[in-house]
């Protein structure tokens, strides 16, 4: 049965460290005022909160289409070998995006009462506007015209398709890894076996620019995969990400140092994390005042919760 739980269950995640770096006060938001706000009879702030969360921007809504695309070509060629065209893909991602934006210019109401089933767009909600700005529109379109071939001349997909060599293992599923006792999250855009090589293959599909943490990102699915496969070695995993908008593909080397700075990581950041709790096993959080809001407030325009910290 589903249970209300007053504090959220902890777990760590890449994304969830990245947003303590960036502000705490968002942190604070996104992780624990914004928890049970999609209750009936849960405070108004939490709703708000939760409101917020869950609004999306155009960068983001794109690189979800892309993924979810990608998704649905693989789970469709393992059943029928085929792989549509680029324009027929193309076409797709665009038809989302148009989806996207009506649902966020025409049906903001039903955003405001379910916001995790329809779509808020923060250029339209916070440029109080229904038209988008027309540099993002361009910077979308240029995406839009080089993903799907960039996509579609892949090492992945080169390597992946028509290939009976390959094993399919898993796609976009929600996976659990423990850390001494702390859980972490993990969802890989592709796994497969390359039988030829006999390498067990981690894909991430990248729609933004390359940026630090990428490796650490793979080398975490890598401590997954030799938690949940019969893997004899490291040296057997490749990981490697694919920038669709540059069409680029980078292999990490996977080395102990790697994998143990990620648990190095780990550990420190829920150490950082525990210092904003009251209370350890229960997750409570410390008053929403001692996580303090950025010094520099010139990301905060960016935020989903600027409305919060600066109310008008
Ligand atoms: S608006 Fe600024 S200070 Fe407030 S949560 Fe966002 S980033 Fe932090």
């Amino acid at each position: 049965m589903f249970e209300i739980k007053t504090y959220p269950e902890f777990s760590w995640s890449l994304s969830r460290h990245k947003t303590l770096t960036h502000c705490a006060r968002q942190y604070a938001h996104q992780y624990y005022t914004a928890h049970n706000g999609w209750l009936r009879q849960a405070s108004e702030t939490s709703k708000h909160a939760y409101r917020l969360k869950n609004i999306t921007n155009l960068e983001m809504y794109f690189g979800s289409a892309v993924h979810a695309l990608i998704d649905n070509i693989i789970e469709n060629y393992l059943d029928t070998g085929y792989i549509p065209s680029e324009n027929e893909l193309t076409e797709k991602i665009r038809a989302d995006l148009n989806q996207g934006f009506i649902e966020a210019i025409k049906y903001g109401d039903k955003w405001f009462q379910k916001p995790n089933k329809s779509t808020m767009l923060h250029e339209l909600y916070y440029g109080n506007t229904k038209k988008l700005p027309a540099d993002k529109i361009a910077k979308i379109k240029e995406r839009l015209q080089v993903t799907m071939p960039h996509f579609l001349k892949s090492k992945t997909l080169n390597e992946f398709a028509y290939n009976d060599k390959v094993e399919f293992l898993e796609a976009e599923k929600f996976r659990i890894l423990h850390i001494g006792n702390v859980k972490v999250y993990v969802v890989l855009d592709l796994l497969y076996r390359d039988l030829n090589r006999d390498k067990w293959v981690i894909v991430d599909w990248k729609t933004g620019k390359q940026t630090a943490e990428d490796p650490y990102q793979l080398a975490l699915y890598a401590l997954y995969l030799l938690q949940s496969y019969p893997i004899p070695s490291y040296t057997d995993i490749v990981i490697r990400n694919e920038y669709l908008v540059e069409g680029t593909s980078i292999e990490h080397q996977l080395d102990p140092v790697a994998l143990e700075k990620v648990q190095e990581l780990i550990g420190s950041s829920v150490e950082w994390m525990n210092e904003y709790v009251e209370d350890v096993p229960s997750n409570q959080p410390l008053p929403l005042e001692s996580f303090p809001k950025r010094e520099d407030q010139r990301a905060c325009h960016f935020c989903n919760f600027y409305e919060l910290c600066f109310p008008s």
